[in-house]
């Protein structure tokens, strides 16, 4: 298989050339807003939250809460108009926990929803134990009529980190949900952070290993920014850690590119938080500029998405889980 041809000349596999072998086109996100909250946020698991998590839940871009769901299509549908003119998107339910809440509710709010012409499938962002046997026989019942990915935001493996970022719950949660997701017949999109506080290189491309190798189906690369009003600028502030250098990320990213398999589609390759709030590395809010250079650094090193035999190796190494 020539996979350089099949995600369109890259050298990863790329959302969009997901999408254009998936759905035939490129397809645009619609991030919306479901008006749930967060048990890691609302005290039934902590108040504080995942430290880096700001006040719009990690979804900073989603449409303002509006009362009616088909008002914020068509107001998201205008924010992407000047970039896309095709007529089918991916609804993306990207704030705080898209799960959390009764069956009956979330039935409500993704049927119709799924149901429309104009959306092609769904994308449902939440934590790996808000999804009880009722929840999962909903998404089974959603996947049946379109694409949905549940997108979970594992971050990272180690139980260390998992602590100091107030994660919330422990690493079996993440790989029971993802085995009962692709048993009910959706999509698993897992989220990484790249630099968090105390993590060397080899801890990080353990995670990527792990996530290669977990069942997920695609991964979003998430580089560790500092907003402000978090527990993580506080951190930030008494110098406690430091962010990333964009030399360091770059390099970095290349090598978790090298380590995924094939088949896993990158959704993201770096992050680029509300640059109103953005406290560091101040670098990220260039986000061309960083794919870029991530693509150039592939390039010169002659690197492509699976090619290190460290995934063999990772992989076959029941320690790191
Ligand atoms: S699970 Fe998501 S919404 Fe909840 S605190 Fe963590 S990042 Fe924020």
């Amino acid at each position: 298989m020539n996979e350089k041809r099949l995600w369109n000349g890259r050298r990863y596999y790329s959302l969009d050339a997901y999408f254009k072998q998936t759905f035939g086109e490129k397809l645009y996100k619609l991030s919306l807003d479901s008006g749930m909250g967060c048990p890691n946020r609302d005290g039934t698991i902590s108040y504080g939250g995942c430290i880096f998590c700001s006040e719009g839940g990690s979804g900073d871009f989603a449409v303002p809460r509006m009362k009616r769901m088909d008002e914020q299509i068509e107001y998201a549908k205008t924010l992407v108009s000047r970039k896309y003119t095709g007529s089918r998107y991916i609804a993306y339910f990207q704030s705080y926990t898209n799960t959390y809440a009764d069956v009956d509710e979330l039935r409500k709010l993704f049927f119709p929803v799924i149901q429309r012409d104009d959306i092609a499938g769904l994308s449902i962002a939440t934590r790996p134990d808000c999804l009880q046997e009722d929840k999962m026989a909903l998404i089974a019942e959603l996947a049946s009529v379109k694409p949905v990915w549940v997108e979970l935001g594992l971050q990272t493996i180690h139980q260390k980190t998992a602590e100091l970022i107030n994660r919330g719950y422990q690493l079996d949660v993440y790989d029971n949900a993802v085995f009962r997701l692709k048993q009910a017949g959706a999509d698993v999109i897992t989220h990484m952070i790249v630099g968090l506080p105390g993590e060397t290189k080899e801890e990080m491309l353990a995670t990527t290993a792990y996530i290669g190798q977990s069942g997920s189906d695609g991964i979003k690369i998430q580089l560790l920014h500092v907003l402000k009003n978090t527990k993580l600028y506080e951190m930030y502030e008494l110098g406690e850690f430091k962010t990333l250098e964009e030399d360091e990320y770059v390099s970095l990213v290349a090598d978790i590119i090298a380590i995924l398999p094939p088949h896993i589609v990158i959704h993201r390759l770096t992050g680029d938080g509300d640059k109103s709030i953005l406290v560091s590395p101040k670098w990220s809010g260039d986000k061309r500029r960083v794919l870029n250079k991530i693509n150039h650094e592939l390039k010169c090193r002659q690197l492509y998405q699976g090619c290190c035999a460290l995934v063999k190796k990772i992989s076959e190494n029941s320690c790191l889980h």
